[in-house]
């Protein structure tokens, strides 16, 4: 996604879950799942606009353009990711998934959150001694 007034870009990558909420969702079947890679498309042809799938994504990756009234979604750019591409320090790398699975990597990211919480109530109960 590109914040012009951030002057930034950052990328907002389907992760893809092991369940597709998306493909479920969508109630025209615009969105579909490869059943080897496991990466869901748009078909921007089929797709009616109703937004279900903005909704349904766990991530927050799928957004509606308001500007040019479209749903537009990480497709991995075709393989060839322009996020991993622009990194300067590699941060961002593109391969075979992990055997992480999407809730796996959801619960280390709400440990995480959970982590910075205490650390914050630890940070303001020493500051108020
Ligand atoms: S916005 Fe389009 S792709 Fe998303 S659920 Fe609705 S019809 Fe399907
Ligand atoms: S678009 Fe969202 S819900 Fe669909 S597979 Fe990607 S991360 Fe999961
Ligand atoms: S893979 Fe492509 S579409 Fe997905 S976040 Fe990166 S640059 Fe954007």
């Amino acid at each position: 996604m590109r914040y012009d007034d951030l002057g930034l870009d950052i990328p907002n990558v389907c992760g893809p879950c092991e369940t597709a909420p998306c493909v479920d969702i969508c109630p025209v079947y615009a969105m579909r799942r490869d059943p080897v890679t496991k990466m869901t498309y748009l078909d921007e042809e089929k797709c009616i606009l109703c937004k279900s799938c903005v909704g349904a994504c766990v991530n927050g990756v799928i957004l509606l353009d308001t500007f040019r009234m479209r749903i537009i979604k990480c497709d991995h750019c075709g393989g060839d990711p322009e996020c991993a591409k622009a990194c300067p320090t590699n941060a961002i790398t593109y391969g075979p998934t992990t055997s992480l699975s999407s809730v796996d990597r959801h619960g280390k990211i709400i440990g995480y959150l959970k982590e910075i919480e205490r650390t914050d109530v630890a940070q303001e109960t020493s500051g108020a001694e």
